[in-house]
């Protein structure tokens, strides 16, 4: 139908469209129309039900939340832990890393304004190169990467990490998605793939035998979990491990652990300040960097391996570290003072008799 015909067909003064059911071509579209209604129809009666099923259980969370929630957590800290200067300056000095770690560049300069913190050029410097090739890679451009990692060769090399190989790898993928036409580019870039040979023979033959595919289609060939979009979010995580590492850096933030330990701590620390409180028992909460008792952080959160005195049973510090004996022994250096006589030690274990100054720092 025209528009002509429908022009001439409106009556003055409404907007209306005018069917001729005669038409065979509208008697279908009003079928497949009337179809359509349907299937929406049951798709929202459908939607309908299943939003009933969980409408019950959502409603209950926010009295959940109420009755669980703890308004008041101020508690459980020492009041005049942010007391001191130095500490405020620890704190927005831990925030402003933090900030700069997620690429918040602006945020954190302001916060150092507001707050007088002053930070070192070259603790940013980092920073700033891990944000810029971060987001490259997220846009998947992969030149910063490869040139960051091919500067850094050696040192990568060095921590075993595979991170240049993986970067080229991916390249490569990326050129073999481009289909038949980027054949020649790839067989000359899998030269990159040359210092790679021994350690990554597997991986490489995959690579070139993909290439055979390339003509009718990879993503229709054996090798098309090569083409998996999950790699980009994969090499961003191999990036920023690897590169952490190679700058002394903790992967992860410090504040960002520290929120999750402490979420992790406050249902433990609600109760304890709970049970001193009902049973009166002062000074369980000291002012000292301590809580009162041992909390179980996971695996996740074991950083440092701790050594406990067994001649003391004491933890040892940097004051107080541990020694080894020549006989392979370890105890504390204040255990190794108290048991020297004469300039004598006698191992506790052993026994075997030596002298104190033959005993050596253990450091881990
Ligand atoms: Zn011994």
């Amino acid at each position: 139908m025209c528009v002509g015909h429908l022009t001439r067909l409106r009556p003055k003064g409404a907007i209306r469209i005018y069917c001729k059911l005669s038409d065979p071509n509208l008697s279908v579209l009003s079928q497949t129309m009337a179809q359509c209604c349907k299937n929406i129809k049951e798709t929202v009666q459908m939607l309908a039900s299943r939003h009933k099923d969980i409408h019950g259980s959502v409603s209950k969370v926010g009295k959940a939340i109420d009755r669980n929630f703890d308004a008041e957590v101020s508690a459980v800290v020492a009041e005049t832990v942010w007391d001191s200067p130095e500490r405020q300056k620890y704190l927005s000095e831990t925030i402003v890393e933090h900030l700069y770690r997620q690429g918040m560049l602006n945020v954190a300069e302001d916060l150092c304004q507001e707050s007088g913190v002053v930070i070192d050029m070259s603790m940013k410097q980092p920073f700033l190169e891990l944000n810029r090739i971060l987001e490259a890679l997220r846009m998947q451009d992969l030149r910063p990467a490869l040139e960051w990692a091919v500067t850094n060769r050696q040192r990568l090399l060095d921590l075993n990490s595979s991170l240049e190989f993986k970067l080229h790898r991916l390249y490569f993928i990326s050129l073999l998605n481009g289909g038949i036409g980027n054949q020649l580019e790839a067989l000359q870039y899998a030269r990159h793939f040359q210092p790679f040979a021994s350690q990554h023979q597997r991986d490489i033959q995959i690579l070139m035998g993909s290439l055979v595919y390339l003509r009718h289609g990879i993503e229709n060939s054996p090798y098309r979990t090569l083409l998996e979009t999950n790699q980009w979010a994969e090499i961003c995580n191999i990036f920023t491990r690897d590169a952490c590492a190679l700058l002394g850096l903790s992967v992860e933030s410090p504040l960002s652990v520290s929120f999750a330990s402490g979420c992790m701590a406050l249902p433990v620390l609600m109760n304890i300040k709970q049970v001193i409180e009902q049973r009166q028992c002062s000074g369980v909460w000291t002012h000292k960097d301590e809580l009162p008792i041992e909390i179980d952080l996971g695996k996740k959160c074991w950083y440092h391996s701790v050594f406990a005195c067994p001649i003391l049973r004491q933890q040892t510090s940097e004051s107080n570290p541990p020694m080894k004996l020549i006989c392979g022994h370890v105890i504390s250096r204040d255990a190794l003072n108290k048991l020297t006589n004469a300039g004598k030690l006698k191992c506790p274990y052993c026994p075997m008799e030596q002298n104190p100054s033959d005993a050596k720092q253990i450091y881990f």
